[in-house]
């Protein structure tokens, strides 16, 4: 009951990237309830983790003071680890001797080894003030550009794309442009599980007689809202887009305009589709060429459309090429700088935009020009009174080899869990107990914060202040709701005390000063300030005035690329790193469920989430559970060539035949002990979308 609260506290919801407004309800310093508030990407809507998932702070095992490792004690995941009660590996500290020890290891390291030898992973949780803070250290602090986060196990290929076509790694247009394209293809998504209120936009949208064309290897909820609903072969995305494009070129559907006057390379992506036809890519791609045919004609001689995707298009080994493959699409129709048109990716974590453009990248420094750019490094040499270093540096994948091939030893992981969502766990969780130093920052004794020398308390979402950017460029501010509990500290607190062990001299008193320190290198931000955001509550980036709304739909003159054009780029399609086998005869991807956020370190903590779905499940066609022999419920052996998890099966009429699915959250039955570690060759991104794997009853 609202009229029993005591005060009201306007935030944003700390889950997925649509960036939903919301309104803390607190009583005795505790929330009560949640709310959604009228913000732009949600009017009052909230999905089931937002209304739900507020309750993770208060967890009993919530981190309330540092704790410093015990002698002797292995580093790993112990079952038998109760993370409720660290004391029995880990011995309380003050913040001194936390932040001493911390401080004293790392420069051990660097004193003995040099640069490169220290690495970072910062969080898309965090806000943009602590992203900028994290880069900001290792690139001063460690010297060397190894920093990044989960950006690298999402949508790093979409960016990669993006960056080399049409010169901006963010969306072109918001989701709320939905309601004014006429068609909105949504490929590689489920945006009813992972973003369920910007799912709602689409629904409406259709309602109003927008024609979705869903793709996807799997029957998809949205699907039912679906003007056509097309599955294809798990793995042939780019089979099927060139089919697209083929018909759209070869039946004269392109935009011969808008080529002419914004792209280049046309004439070599014509050349090369030529031969793609919808009968020569239909074996691979499993779709019939008059379905092909009829997607690509809907899609092209629309007035208005759009693409939406996710990490089934991202997260493969030719990740890079699909979305090469969608950017083609929207410019050979010129279906991207109007209302109603664009290219949108659908950005997982709530800030994972806001900590990608403040430069938690190995090889670009915030605002996305590259570390070896002399100079644009200049100036932040000059912002920052120091040299940076000009070598990329490693992504998150990487910095897992190097810690196996003894070249990083020491690591700063502030609220990433890579110990659950690293692909091959095994691999990952041997080169976490092999680093000589591990200083973790975060809530809770995560799976990752196992493998620490050191855990510094951190701060949970309701109990800071900060920015964040969602999906669709919308800078917003979230508000401190709630105290901090016993010795934990505010994020940035943490990271600037951190950074004065180290030697550097911050001198910040609140996360405004760092957004002001952010305006001074980062464009994006021109317009937009602290003040300006606690008053509107949002701003979308870029912004052309301090009066002015931000720009929703962005590129309708010219493409932020050096010639100003955007570029085709032609792709080839290849086959998955493991394609099945008689051996290994069943694909198995991996992602999110409606209720569970990410390695579930919060929502596993949130008593109504945790209540919906409290244990690990698989799901797979009805079909395979009968060829299994199981009935839903019973417990599934699935296994790959680098390991075997057991988890009960759920029967799921969406899901194909030879197809599983399991989320990735669940530590009793880590699917990432499972997946297929092998990189997209340009975004660095790991192949979760395809995994071959055998079933048996368990
Ligand atoms: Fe939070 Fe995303 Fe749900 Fe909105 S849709 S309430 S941002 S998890």
């Amino acid at each position: 009951d609202s009229a029993c609260a005591e005060r009201k506290v306007d935030s944003v919801c700390p889950y997925c990237g649509v960036g939903c407004q919301l309104t803390y309800h607190v009583r005795d310093e505790r929330i009560l309830f949640v709310e959604g508030r009228n913000g732009p990407a949600n009017e009052n809507r909230l999905c089931v983790k937002g209304r739900f998932g507020f309750d993770y702070p208060n967890h009993r095992g919530r981190l309330t003071t540092p704790l410093i490792r015990r002698a002797g004690v292995p580093k790993g995941v112990d079952p038998a680890f109760d993370p409720a009660n660290p004391l029995s590996h880990f011995r309380p500290a003050s913040w001194d001797e936390a932040l001493d020890f911390a401080a004293a290891g790392l420069r051990r390291l660097l004193d003995t080894h040099g640069p490169g030898v220290l690495a970072g992973f910062g969080s898309a949780k965090c806000s943009n003030e602590e992203a900028w803070l994290f880069q900001k250290l290792v690139r001063t602090g460690f010297g060397s550009n190894n920093v990044d986060h989960c950006t690298r196990l999402c949508h790093a290929s979409s960016v990669a794309a993006l960056m080399e076509c049409i010169g901006s790694g963010a969306v072109t247009a918001s989701f709320m442009q939905a309601a004014h394209a006429d068609v909105v293809i949504l490929t590689g998504c489920n945006p009813t599980v992972n973003h369920p209120v910007a799912a709602t936009y689409f629904k409406q949208a259709a309602k109003r007689g927008t024609r979705l064309i869903v793709l996807d290897p799997r029957g998809l909820v949205l699907g039912h809202h679906a003007h056509r609903m097309v599955r294809f072969t798990p793995g042939s995305d780019v089979a099927l887009f060139n089919a697209m494009l083929n018909v759209i070129v070869g039946e004269g559907l392109c935009d011969r305009d808008f080529i002419a006057a914004r792209t280049e390379g046309f004439e070599a992506l014509a050349a090369h589709v030529a031969p793609l036809t919808p009968e020569a890519m239909a074996p691979l791609c499993g779709v019939a060429p008059d379905e092909i045919r009829a997607i690509a004609r809907l899609y092209a001689t629309a007035e208005r459309a759009m693409i939406f995707w996710g990490m089934g298009i991202s997260q493969h080994v030719h990740g890079t090429d699909n979305a090469r493959c969608l950017i083609a699409l929207a410019l050979a129709t010129g279906h991207v700088g109007r209302p109603g048109t664009g290219l949108h990716p659908l950005r997982g974590q709530n800030n994972v935009q806001g900590a990608s453009d403040a430069g938690l990248i190995p090889m670009v420094l915030p605002d996305y020009r590259p570390v070896g750019d002399a100079q644009y490094r200049a100036a932040f040499e000059e912002l920052w009174a120091t040299p940076l270093p000009a070598e990329p540096g490693l992504t998150v994948v990487e910095t897992m080899d190097a810690i196996a091939a003894g070249r990083v030893r020491g690591m700063y992981i502030l609220g990433e869990n890579p110990a659950m969502s690293d692909p091959d766990l095994h691999h990952t969780r041997a080169a976490l107990a092999r680093l000589e130093h591990l200083v973790v920052q975060d809530l809770f004794v995560t799976e990752t914060a196992q493998f620490a020398d050191v855990i510094l308390p951190a701060s949970a979402w309701p109990e800071k202040d900060g920015t964040v950017t969602n999906t669709n460029r919308q800078i917003q501010l979230g508000r401190a709701a709630v105290p901090l509990p016993g010795e934990a500290r505010p994020d940035w607190w943490i990271l600037q005390q951190l950074a004065r062990c180290l030697g550097l001299d911050w001198q910040y008193a609140h996360p405004r000063e760092v957004f002001a320190e952010m305006k001074r290198a980062m464009r994006s931000l021109d317009h937009i300030d602290w003040a300006r955001l606690e008053r509107e509550g949002a701003v979308t980036t870029p912004c052309p005035a301090e009066d002015a709304p931000g720009k929703d739909v962005v590129f309708d003159d010219r493409f932020p690329t050096a010639s100003g054009r955007a570029r085709f780029r032609p792709t080839v399609p290849l086959p998955p790193d493991e394609p099945v086998d008689a051996a290994w005869p069943t694909v198995l991807i991996t992602g999110r469920q409606l209720e569970h956020w990410h390695t579930g370190a919060m929502t596993r903590r949130s008593a109504v989430l945790d209540a919906l779905e409290p244990a690990a499940v698989a799901t797979l066609a009805p079909a395979e559970l009968t060829r299994l022999g199981l009935a839903p419920g019973a417990a599934l052996s699935i296994e790959t060539r680098r390991g075997r998890i057991t988890l009960a099966a759920r029967a799921d009429p969406l899901m194909p035949a030879g197809m599983v699915f399991v989320p990735f959250c669940y530590v009793e039955a880590a699917a990432n002990l499972l997946t297929n570690p092998a990189l997209d060759p340009y975004g660095k991104i790991p192949e979760f979308k395809y995994a071959a794997c055998r079933l048996a009853p368990a």
